[in-house]
């Protein structure tokens, strides 16, 4: 290369700001950025307000769980507080307890082990594929095959002695994870499978919504989501029983009486406020234009990367609809060390010019406190988590989004 071509990194931030834009110091361009211009949400807050019914009941809470349903597939949605709630109750819901073990990818935000923490519970890494990131049906396989035994009922990991109570796989970026796979392994122990559905409202694999494959799954509306409620999130099944109990436990576990408060459980209180659904609900109506949006930002970064060797989009898995939530690049040099230096100048290049595309998670199994959290061989997350960047993804990044 000569001196008077560009580097890759000057190459790929010119490609994004093809895409995106030119953001700077002051106005820099974000990852993802809630919207609610062109929606009813002032509209529905008001009615909030006006009624006062502003606190964890109310029409716009059925109303935002039906069309939830609507939209999803499901049978049955419980909204709650936000996504990491939404996790830690539908892992107790499968049983889950202090002292057991759940089996889960060690590529993904922070919350997902949080969960099983909160619960008092292990968690235990197995291995992702390297295409679309989500955790591998073979290594799950095969790591169950060397730790698990059956014993008493129950399917316990014979180096540690606990019991695996749950598998988690999550679907990153809004990518779908190889979850029907999954859950055959997951069958074949007879073993529970909860969906981290958290980055995947509206996407689908082979006609199925994330989130249910298993026996439930969960969503979230965070503020940096595909729709957002502020805070919010979601529990998904076609288990009458798990939705009854999800409803019950995340509202104190009371007993419906005219005036006695009796209560036959330890419950939380965990219900999405009406105020928050109202917004879900606004959100949810704009879902269709900002899926179309996407789609079209995923095409032109597709095109402006499709002549840069050394890159590539982490692309959508075949048979499966992705709602694209997080566009992420792949620096593919051999050689994992450049990988990662052309990716930190990357970083800095881009932050310097005000576009704020981030490094993927710090893996979580090398987060302190779940370093010493058991797990299988780890090579593919190890290879890729230090060449991933996530690119600026918001709908309304698109050109044509304000016209
Ligand atoms: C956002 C997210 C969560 C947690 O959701 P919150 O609403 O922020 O609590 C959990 N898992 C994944 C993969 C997420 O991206």
């Amino acid at each position: 290369m000569t001196s008077a071509q560009n580097s890759l990194e000057e190459t790929v931030l010119q490609a994004i700001q093809g895409v995106v834009g030119f953001g700077c110091k002051e106005k820099p361009i974000s990852l993802h950025e809630p919207d609610f211009n062109g929606t009813k949400a002032w509209e529905y807050i008001r009615d909030c307000l006006d009624s006062g019914w502003v606190s964890t009941a109310g029409r716009w809470v059925n109303r935002f769980e039906q069309e939830l349903c609507t939209v999803t597939g499901a049978e049955h949605a419980v909204v709650v507080s936000n996504g990491t709630v939404a996790l830690r109750l539908a892992l107790h819901l499968v049983g889950v307890g202090p002292g057991d073990e759940v089996l889960l990818p060690p590529l993904s935000f922070v919350a997902t082990a949080n969960a099983v923490a909160h619960l008092g519970a292990v968690p235990h890494f197995v291995d992702i594929e390297p295409n679309a990131l989500g955790m591998c049906p073979a290594a799950l396989d095969a790591r169950l095959d060397a730790i698990a035994i059956r014993h008493e009922g129950h399917v316990v990991n014979k180096e540690s002695g606990r019991r695996i109570a749950a598998v988690l796989p999550v679907h990153v970026f809004g990518h779908p994870a190889e979850v029907s796979q999954l859950r055959a392994v997951c069958d074949a122990w007879g073993v529970p499978m909860v969906e981290d559905a958290a980055e995947a409202l509206a996407s689908w694999r082979e006609g199925t919504h994330c989130g249910l494959f298993g026996a439930v799954g969960t969503l979230s509306f965070n503020g940096n989501k595909l729709i957002t409620t502020g805070g919010g999130g979601a529990l998904l099944t076609n288990n009458s029983g798990i939705a009854k109990r999800a409803r019950h436990l995340s509202t104190t576990a009371k007993l419906p009486h005219p005036w006695a408060f009796d209560h036959d459980a330890v419950g939380w209180n965990d219900r999405l406020p009406n105020l928050n659904a109202a917004l879900g609900v606004a959100q949810l109506e704009d879902l269709e234009r900002r899926l179309e949006a996407k789609g079209q930002l995923v095409q032109q970064y597709k095109r402006a990367f499709a002549s840069i060797e050394g890159i590539e989009l982490v692309a959508e898995p075949e048979g499966c609809q992705s709602n694209h939530w997080l566009m992420s690049l792949r620096f593919t040099a051999e050689n994992q060390s450049v990988a990662e230096a052309q990716r930190l100048k990357l970083l800095q290049d881009a932050h310097e010019a005000g576009v704020l595309v981030r490094p993927v998670w710090t893996a979580l199994n090398k987060l302190p406190m779940y370093v010493d959290s058991p797990a299988g061989s780890l090579t593919v997350a190890t290879d890729q988590a230090p060449r991933l960047i996530n690119l600026p993804s918001s709908p309304q990044l698109l050109k044509e989004w304000h016209s």
